[in-house]
Parts: structure tokens; sequence; C-alpha cells
């Protein structure tokens, strides 16, 4: 198909958004990256299966995205379709049992917002949440954490989609949590999570999340353009405390700089460019194993192309 037929029939398959060419540095919360061929957003999960089953029809790559919170497209672009979870937004209590209920929560809902619900229901558990801007599907595809907690303790479920359009539920069991990470098939597109929270007084769980916020306002710079965490922590270890003691705090290539404030932490200070990114983070690994003979790991996921 031709890439005119192509955005035509995609133009027409949905009433959600459909960008072409679109600049990633507009999304990232890094403000930067290089533009997809194709940015959509279905409005629902009908949507999404429209959009996909198409895309594997034309052989067009494709990749969820949620908040951009943790991504990074290097500056020569993206080459196929990134989909965008961010229109599947659902927040509900769904349950009781014993002393918990059950949210459920849309792949596209901010976890900011479920931190709020959670609150207003008096629902414990999230916490931790507090100050990641990340979605619900970003979070649990990361298995999102701070200060000793992290999504695979309070997930219940995870509703996902198939290359072929089709719906399931993975209860916890089946669910593989790792650090970062949930060990999920390339295939699987996670449309919505339910968390299993406890019942607690209002009072305490405020404290509890504005504990959390003035850690964060503390100890991390969120002033500034960021991914978070660049690096992963090695075993036993934290990455920002040898970044820091291997002396690259404020270490920059173009605007884009080691944080004074955090060492895992890349900042974007103006016009940084995805490749300068790239760069410190080489520094940063050789420097590192150098010094410690410790190889860090990006956190960040990176895709797309070098520019030439
Ligand atoms: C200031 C700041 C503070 C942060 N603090 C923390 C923190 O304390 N702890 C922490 O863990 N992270 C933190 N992060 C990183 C980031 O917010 C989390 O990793 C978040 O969970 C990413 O969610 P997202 O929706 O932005 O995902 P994206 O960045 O959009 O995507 C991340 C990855 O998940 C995949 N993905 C996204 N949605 C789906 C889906 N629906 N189905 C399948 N795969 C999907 C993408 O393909 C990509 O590989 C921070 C980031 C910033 C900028």
């Amino acid at each position: 198909m031709s890439e005119h037929a192509l955005r035509k029939e995609l133009l027409a398959l949905i009433s959600g958004k459909v960008l072409f060419d679109e600049p990633m540095a507009r999304h990232a919360s890094m403000g930067v990256g290089g533009n997809a061929d194709i940015l959509v957003y279905p409005k629902d999960v009908d949507e999404l299966r429209k959009v996909i089953t198409f895309f594997d029809g034309s052989s067009v790559e494709y990749l969820p995205i949620g908040n951009c919170t943790n991504l990074i497209v290097r500056d020569g672009g993206y080459r196929g379709a990134l989909v965008s979870l961010e229109k599947l937004k659902r927040l509900e209590r769904c349950g009781e049992g014993g002393g918990d209920a059950i949210v459920a929560a849309g792949a596209g809902t901010l976890l900011s917002h479920v931190v709020d619900f959670s609150l207003k229901e008096s629902l414990s558990g999230l916490e931790f949440c507090a100050g990641i801007p990340g979605s619900v599907g970003g979070g649990v595809r990361m298995n999102a954490g701070a200060w000793g907690r992290e999504m695979k303790d309070v997930v219940h479920s995870v509703e996902c989609m198939d290359r072929g359009g089709k719906l399931s539920t993975v209860e916890r069991p089946h669910l593989h949590f790792e650090y970062r990470q949930l060990r999920l098939s390339r295939e699987l597109i996670i449309t919505g999570a339910m968390f299993k929270l406890g019942r607690e007084i209002q009072d305490v769980i405020r404290r509890k999340i504005t504990g959390v916020l003035s850690m964060r306002r503390k100890e991390q710079p969120l002033d500034c353009r960021s991914a978070g965490c660049i690096f992963r922590n090695p075993a036993g270890g934290f990455a920002g405390k040898l970044i820091d003691e291997a002396g690259l705090k404020g270490r920059r290539i173009g605007d884009a700089c080691v944080s004074d404030r955090h060492a895992n932490y890349i900042v974007n200070e103006g016009n940084a460019r995805a490749e300068d990114i790239m760069t410190l983070i080489s520094i940063i690994k050789k420097e590192v194993r150098e010094r410690f003979g410790v190889l860090l790991e990006p956190e960040v996921h990176i895709i797309g192309e070098a520019r030439d």
C-alpha cells in the first residue's frame, strides 16, 4: 500500500486523533525526540483493536506508549506507529473483600489520578506512586516503584489486548514482575489494571502522600525536564551514588546535564537532543565501569533511529 493510501485508510478507520511525522519531543517528558511516522490515539478498545489489526495487516511496526515519561525516541525518529493509550481512561471502585477493595483503571489513566481517587475513597497502597508522572499502562509495564514499594505489591490483575485484538485478563499469580519491568510478551498491549487496596483512615493516607511528595521535592530535580532515573540500580547498590562518586554530577553534553541534585537524573536544560543524552549515557557507563567495575543499564526505554 502506498504511504498516501495508508494514511487515508487510517484516517477513515477511527475517530481518534492521528498525527503523521510527529515530533516526539513535543510529547516526551525529556523534551527530546525525532519524528514518529505515525502517532495514533484510539479513543477506546474497539478503536485500539481496529488500529492494531490494521497495522498488522499493513506490516506497520507499532509500539504502545503511555505518558512518555520513561521513553526516549532517538533523533532520527521512529519508523512505524506509536499507539498512545492516553484515551483509555477509566477509574472506578469495583469490588470489595475482607479489608480490601478493588480499583479498576484504564491504561491511559494517570497514576496521579489513581492516587487522588484512592485518597478520596480512603484506600491505601498506592501512596508510593504520588509524583510518578506515568500512566497506569506504563506504570504496570515498568513495575514503577519508589521507596521500597512497587506496582507488583498492589496489582490484582492486568487486562491486555493481543495482536489479534483479543482481550484477556491476566491474574496476579500469572504476572511475572521483576525490578522495573513486567515480563510481558511484546505482542501484548495493557489496556487496564485492577489494584487491590486496603481500607485506611483518609488522614493517614494523606500524610503518607505528603511525605512521599516532600521527599521527591527534596531529592529530585522536579523543576527540570527529565525521564526520572536514567539507569537501573545495580544489584545491591544505587546508580546515583556510583555516578556521584565518579564525579559526574554537572557533566554536560550540549543542553543535557547530569543533575546536581540527583546524579541518576539527566536533565534537559534547554534544547538538548536525544543524541546528547545518548552520549552522556555512554560516558557515565564508561566512567562508572572503569572506576567501580559496575555495568549500568538504562532504565529509560530508548527507541528509534539515530540521525544520519
Ligand atoms: C520526574 C519523574 C519522576 C519519576 N519517578 C519515578 C519513580 O519514582 N519510580 C519509577 O518507577 N519511575 C519513575 N519515573 C519514570 C516513569 O514515570 C515511569 O517509568 C512510568 O511508569 C512510565 O509510564 P508512562 O506512561 O510514561 O510510560 P511510557 O514512558 O510512555 O512507556 C514506558 C514503556 O512502557 C511501554 N508501555 C507504555 N504503555 C504501555 C501499555 N499500555 N501496554 C504495554 N506497554 C506499554 C512503552 O512501550 C515503553 O516501553 C519518573 C519519571 C519522571 C519524569
